[in-house]
């Protein structure tokens, strides 16, 4: 069974402040984004940065990103 949602981390820019975590569908997922965010920290719109919790679903999305690769061993 694939897992179709991801959670999605957001968080400022500049102060690297965590805003909030979203789950999103992997199909709809962006990790770029010109978005602003509210960050509390700054107490400004800032530009946000979205990374991928956990380290095991991002190498998952990015292994399905790609058309497979023979793994050389
Ligand atoms: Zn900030």
């Amino acid at each position: 069974m694939p897992i179709n949602e991801v959670n999605v981390i957001r968080s400022c820019k500049e102060c690297n402040t965590e805003i909030e975590t979203i789950s999103v569908k992997k199909d709809n997922m962006r990790l770029i984004t010109d978005e602003m965010t509210w960050c509390p920290t700054c107490n400004k719109d800032t530009n946000e940065t979205r990374d991928i919790a956990g380290r095991e679903d991002s190498i998952k999305i990015e292994q399905d990103s790609y058309p497979p690769v023979r793994a050389v061993e």
